[in-house]
Formats: C-alpha cells, structure tokens, sequence
C-alpha cells in the first residue's frame, strides 16, 4: 500500500473531533464530515477541511477512518448509497474506530474485502482526555497487511496500536475488556460502601486493599470513592470521563456477544443490569463510577 497522505474523517463527536484535529497536527491533509454544522465549524478551526456528504469527503482519499456512534451508523456510512463503498478509490484504506458489535464489525469488513479495499475494526480505549492528548490505545482487527497499514494513519492518535487478530477481534477485546472493567467498577464500588458501613477510613481501606489482593484498575486509577485517586471523577462531581450510558452500551453489546456465542456470562449481565437501574434513575450522563452514588443510597437523580 502506498504512502498514506490524504484522510477522510467521518464523525466528529466527543471522540472524533479531537481525533481528526490531531490527524491534521500530524501533517495528514484531513477532510471532515459530520451531520452536525457545529462539529465541521470546529473541525475547520482545527485545521481540516470539511465537505458536506460522506461522498465528497471520501472520494479520491488514501484513506477513511469513521468514529461512529453504533452499528447501524457504521454500516449505513459504509454500505449506503453515498457511502464509502461508492465513493472510495481503488486501494484506499479503512479503519473504523467506533466501538461496535462483532457482528457488524466482520459484515462490513467482508463487504470492503469483497471489493478489494483492506478494513480494520480499531475501537479504543481512553476516552475524551486521551482522544485529545494523541494517548488512545487501538485495539486493531484485521489481516496483517491491513494492520501494517493502518499502523501509520493510527499512530498520530495513540499511545499504543496493538494488533487483536483477525476481522471483528478489535471489537471482541474491547467488548471483553470493558466487560470485565464494568464488573470490577461495581465491586469495587461495593467493597468501599461496605468498608465505609463497617466504620473503616476510606484513605486506610484504600491503602491496604491498593497493596492486597482486592486491588484493580477501577480501584487505583479511577477509584470511585472521593478522596484516595486525585485524579477520579470521584473529586469532580462524577463529569465524565467515560459516561455511565456508554458503559451500558459497551456491556450490551457483550450481552448480545455472548448471547449469539452460547456464553455464559452472569456477571456482565448483572453488571448490565445495575447500569441499566442506574441509566434509568438518570445516571446516563454521570461518569460510570458514579454508580457508587446507587449503592451507597446517595444517589438523588443528579450528579
Ligand atoms: P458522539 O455521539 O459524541 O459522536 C458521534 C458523531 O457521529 C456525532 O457527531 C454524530 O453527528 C456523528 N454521526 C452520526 N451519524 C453520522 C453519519 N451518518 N454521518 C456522519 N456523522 C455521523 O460519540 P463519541 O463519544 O465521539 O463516541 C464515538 C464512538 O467511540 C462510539 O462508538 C463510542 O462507543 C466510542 N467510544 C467513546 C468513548 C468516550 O469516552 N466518549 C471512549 C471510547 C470509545
């Protein structure tokens, strides 16, 4: 494949604008689309140009990358009559970074591959801070020559690139991983209401556990207790972060997963199911460790 110089950047949310301006502080020359006028006003005042259909922004680019909502955004940018599909030039390169279904993942690459263009499904973990510090960490499904490619046109967004395996296996990590971090949020979350219930100091609970075997990332690096982690939404009125409504997301999808696999998994659903409460008392957009706040009894109906 040869030198990557042109991209289209299609999505310019909370994740992609930033994404898309650090693509164009790399030297890429990007062109943006997004249905909201405000996120291409400020994708221009980032250095992109913008174009007014996915059509246009694609057309005789290197290379595509779409930071979408969900599937069904995904495979209708793609596969739609002004998609990608009718508009990209022989050879471009596809890197779809949403966090999706497997499923849809793997359609949509067949579909690229049955045309002769290299797709990689690269959601990532991170969030808004590290989409906009150029510090993301891909998770990359694809064949080796689509990684070796998408390596370079990643690269300016990351902190690490790390290739998951065929097809589809960038989103099955992320979906597993964020399975298992929903998971360790609650727990830890129950350990330090419990902890605090049977009369321990938080900052002393903290430093035991943090060095015993209780400890976990949920614990140390976003501890949803105010107080022992600085830098934890915990200090900032629970702000996302990583909202509680895309945690509910990302573990339906490994609910769905697991369903169409045969795989049990009682846990996530559980885990499911208490976002989902807490989703439905109006904690969608509070950090996801503000589910603390439903365990403890404090939770109001605002953070
Ligand atoms: P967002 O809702 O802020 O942005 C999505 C953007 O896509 C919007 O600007 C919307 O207008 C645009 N869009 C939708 N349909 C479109 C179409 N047909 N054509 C052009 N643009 C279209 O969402 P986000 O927070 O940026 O998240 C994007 C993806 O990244 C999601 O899949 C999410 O799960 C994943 N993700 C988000 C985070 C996070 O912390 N926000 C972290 C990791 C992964």
């Amino acid at each position: 494949m040869s030198t990557i110089k042109t991209v289209a950047f299609i999505g310019l949310g909370n994740m992609g604008g930033p994404m898309a301006a650090n693509m164009a502080g790399a030297g890429f020359e990007v062109t943006a689309f997004d249905l909201s006028e405000d996120a291409l006003e400020l994708a221009k005042a980032n250095g992109c140009a913008t174009a007014q259909s996915v059509a246009e922004a694609v057309g005789g680019k290197d290379a595509v990358i779409t930071m979408l909502p969900a599937g069904k955004h995904v495979r209708s940018v793609y596969g739609g009559p002004d998609g990608v599909f009718a508009s990209a030039r022989a050879g471009a390169l596809f890197c779809d970074c949403s966090t999706i279904d497997v499923q849809s993942a793997r359609d949509v690459a067949t579909d690229a591959e049955k045309m002769g263009y290299a797709m990689v499904d690269s959601p990532v973990s991170g969030g808004v801070a590290a989409a906009s510090a150029g510090t993301l960490a891909f998770m990359v499904g694809g064949t080796d020559a689509a990684f070796d490619a998408a390596q370079s046109v990643l690269d300016p967004m990351a902190k690490a690139v790390l290739h998951a395996g065929e097809s589809g296996a960038g989103q099955a990590v992320k979906i597993c991983n964020n399975m298992l971090l929903g998971i360790s949020m609650i727990g830890t979350a129950e350990a330090f209401v419990l902890a605090k219930k049977l009369g321990l100091d938080t900052q002393r609970f903290f430093d035991i556990s943090s060095k015993a075997s209780g400890q976990n990332w949920s614990m140390t690096s976003y501890c949803p207790e105010p107080g022992p982690v600085p830098a934890s939404p915990a200090n900032n009125d629970y702000k996302p972060g990583f909202s509680a409504a895309m945690m509910l997301k990302d573990l339906r999808l490994a609910q769905d997963a697991a369903q169409s696999s045969g795989t049990s998994t009682p846990l996530g659903a559980e885990a499911q199911a208490l976002y989902a409460m807490f989703d439905s008392l109006g904690g969608g957009s509070t950090d996801f460790s503000g589910i603390i706040q439903m365990l403890n009894g404090d939770w109001t109906g605002k953070s």
